[in-house]
């Protein structure tokens, strides 16, 4: 069985859907953790310390160890105090699962500019500050775990959700950053793009998806991936109702040539929308250039 004893674990958003179902299965497995949520509606709009506070009365009736806390992830003095929250109960970090997140779908044209903000504050900024409020201890112990969370709307796309989107993706980006950067420190850092049954997406799937998208078949991936024994780093991996795979930044072959025209390439568009082999690293790209 992999436990977390010892572990100190910081779960953002876990006051309700998918960030509760993290914090219970990794409190019941020995982990002391941090159940930070801010307790507002969907939109982002207003607070509340309860669910949170909910979610710690849980752990603790059942055994497990678990602070609760209210800060923003999305404003630096937030995420400082998360990650002081830890420090103070229970000396260390060892884990970050950024997992909070809000909507505000609006078609494209008629997006505000606070719409598009907003999203993108929770969602990267909050990742960003939450990861790097941790990150001075990861260091310090030469040891971290961190799991960014995107969305199939952010790797694919998805109506109404352009700011959604972008924040997901971008949420890619720091994921390989963090990978790459983190490796010096022992510090593994991937993403995930879940499909779960939560207040975010109830109104959205079909009815019959509640029993087998569940959020505690998404957790079974993020208890895997913050554990000492995670492999991989840097990765994305899409996961709902019990499917875990790859998902992977890919670059086909290509097509060259060293009197490139508008017409040569329309002339062998086939060639440049190829798909293997891949390249799959900035590096071999470059390669490929040459
Ligand atoms: P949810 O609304 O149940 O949970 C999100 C939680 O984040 C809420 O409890 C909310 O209060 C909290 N939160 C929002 N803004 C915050 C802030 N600034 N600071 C601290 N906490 C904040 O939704 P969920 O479906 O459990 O979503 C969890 C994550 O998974 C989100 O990042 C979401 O975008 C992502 N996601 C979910 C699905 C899905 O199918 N449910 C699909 C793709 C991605």
């Amino acid at each position: 069985m992999l436990r977390f004893d010892d572990r100190v674990a910081i779960i953002t958003g876990a006051g309700h859907g998918l960030g509760r179902s993290h914090a219970l299965l990794l409190a019941e497995r020995g982990a002391k953790v941090v159940v930070n949520d801010l307790g507002g509606a969907l939109d982002g709009t207003g607070a509340s310390a309860g669910p949170a506070a909910e979610v710690v009365e849980l752990i603790t009736k059942n055994g497990g160890q678990a602070i609760a806390n209210a800060d923003n992830v999305a404003t630096p003095e937030g995420a400082r105090a998360i990650a002081q929250a830890a420090i103070d109960a229970f000396g260390k970090i060892d884990i970050v699962v950024n997992n909070a997140g809000i909507l505000r779908d609006r078609s494209f044209g008629k997006m505000a500019v606070e719409d598009f903000d907003g999203v993108l504050a929770v969602h990267v900024r909050g990742s960003y500050l939450v990861s790097q409020a941790a990150y001075p201890y990861m260091k310090e112990a030469g040891y971290g775990r961190i799991v960014n969370t995107s969305s199939p709307a952010g790797l694919f796309g998805n109506f109404g959700q352009a700011n959604y989107s972008t924040a997901k993706m971008g949420l890619v980006g720091l994921t390989k950053t963090l990978g790459i950067e983190g490796a010096r420190n022992g510090i593994k850092a991937n993403a995930i793009a879940p499909i779960a049954w939560t207040r975010m997406t109830e109104s959205l799937l079909p009815a019959e998806f509640e029993a087998k998208f569940t959020p505690e078949r998404v957790s079974a991936l993020v208890a895997y991936l913050v554990h000492e024994s995670c492999a991989p780093s840097g990765e994305v991996f899409s996961v709902g109702g019990g499917r875990v795979a790859r998902v992977f930044v890919a670059e086909g072959p290509g097509w060259k040539s060293d009197d490139l025209t508008p017409e040569s390439l329309a002339d062998n568009w086939d060639a440049v929308m190829a798909e293997q082999p891949y390249v799959l690293s900035a590096t071999d790209s470059m390669k490929a250039m040459l």
